[in-house]
């Protein structure tokens, strides 16, 4: 019997072990190769859907689904925690205290915001990176009835695009309701450009001054006064809010670091082609977890998680794996409430935005839809 061990069932994760199980499915009866995909919840939780539930965009239910529900036959669903990895041994300690051995892993443990990375944090400021914090956002966010919302960034987070799509759709929420005049609305990102990426910070500079949105950079959140109500950073500099909307720099999963693999802040080392750990064979990493020069994106672990299937089948029957990721990542960005544009780009080729569109916006919003299909497997 062969087992590949999937730790981690979130976009990754689940795309691994369901494609595995579509393209393995008459080997899994006849040969006895068993999928078994490790969870810490018991439901999925849609990340992208989080930037319209803080907006009061989305229902809040929306962006769940049970595990169970989104596995096809052949996956065996494990939700017992992992607590630590023995490389050597192959095997993982599960929090029940059961110990589960292992042919192939496939580490999808993602990315979460650490939310005590800037001290203030806590008390002063509002996320949508979680789906408690986009709940709050939501609630204190309608109650916000005029003044300066300031948007502060740590590095690295996941989705780039995202705090830049908040600013443009509150933004224009506001416009929507005739009030725009009643705020201030001000971006700041820590490096010097308004985004990672240069094409991608040229345009949300320029589109940023046509709806008065301030946009600043080199800005390094330090510490956050709640009782005051000022940010201070890194450059000496002290600004004022009414609301704080942050993104605190994120870090890999706690059972990375516990197990003595990865980084200091829990990245993977991760072979950018073959997508294997360093040092490791038949391990491989998915998603944000990795610690790879791209961005952190559902749709970077979508292609990645077929090259990793497609290498692990060929290690199932003997073959080395030979299937290689160009660094490929897709992602839309919301420029309003009713337009969007999409960005392509890879290891060597950079995005190119385009201005954004109505019909764009309706693809994303029939993806927000399909993203369920996606996870299955299906397209
Ligand atoms: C607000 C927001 C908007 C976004 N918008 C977009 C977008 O428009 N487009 C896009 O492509 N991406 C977007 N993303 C990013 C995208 O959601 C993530 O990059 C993607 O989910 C990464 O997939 P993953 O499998 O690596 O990690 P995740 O989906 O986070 O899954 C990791 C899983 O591992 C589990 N886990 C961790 N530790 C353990 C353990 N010890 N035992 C068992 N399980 C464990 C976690 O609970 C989780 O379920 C957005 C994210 C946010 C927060």
């Amino acid at each position: 019997m062969k087992r590949v061990v999937i730790l981690g069932a979130g976009t990754g994760g689940a795309m691994v072990a369901n494609r595995l199980a579509r393209h393995l499915s008459t080997e899994l009866t006849n040969t006895g190769i068993e999928i078994a995909l490790v969870s810490d919840t018991e439901s999925h939780i849609y990340q992208p859907g989080l930037l319209y539930v803080a907006l009061g965009l989305a229902d809040p239910d929306s962006v769940f689904r049970e595990h169970k529900k989104l596995l096809v036959p052949g996956v065996r669903l494990v939700q017992d925690p992992a607590v630590k990895i023995d490389m050597n041994q192959r095997s993982i300690l599960l929090n029940s205290g059961k110990m589960m051995e292992f042919d192939y892993l496939v580490l999808a443990t993602g990315s979460h915001p650490d939310l005590d990375a800037i001290p203030g944090f806590r008390e002063g400021a509002h996320s949508f990176y979680t789906f408690n914090e986009a709940m709050k956002t939501r609630k204190d966010l309608a109650e916000f009835d005029k003044g300066k919302l300031l948007m502060i960034i740590g590095v690295p987070h996941k989705c780039p695009v995202a705090p830049v799509e908040f600013m443009f759709m509150f933004d224009d929420l506001l416009r929507k309701k005739n009030r725009r005049s009643d705020y201030e609305l001000m971006y700041t990102y820590p490096i010097g450009r308004l985004h990672s990426l240069q094409p991608c910070s040229d345009w949300a500079e320029g589109a940023f001054e046509k709806q008065g949105i301030i946009g600043e950079t080199f800005f390094n959140p330090e510490t956050i006064d709640p009782k005051k109500k000022i940010v201070y950073t890194l450059e000496g500099e002290e600004v004022d809010y009414d609301f704080l909307v942050a993104i605190p720099p994120h870090r890999g999963a706690p059972v990375i670091r516990a197990s003595g693999l990865g980084d200091p802040e829990g990245w993977l080392p991760t072979d950018r082609a073959t997508l294997e750990l360093q040092g490791y064979r038949g391990v491989y990493v998915v998603g944000d977890a990795t610690n790879l020069p791209i961005s952190k994106a559902g749709s970077t672990a979508h292609y990645e998680s077929e090259v990793v299937v497609r290498n692990i089948i060929r290690e199932l029957h003997g073959e080395k794996p030979i299937a290689l990721y160009d660094g490929k990542v897709f992602c839309f960005i919301e420029g309003g409430l009713d337009r969007a544009m999409h960005i392509q780009f890879d290891y060597n080729n950079p995005p190119k935005p385009a201005d954004p569109t109505q019909m764009v916006h309706w693809f994303k919003m029939a993806f927000n839809r399909m993203y369920w299909l996606s996870v299955r497997g299906m397209v």
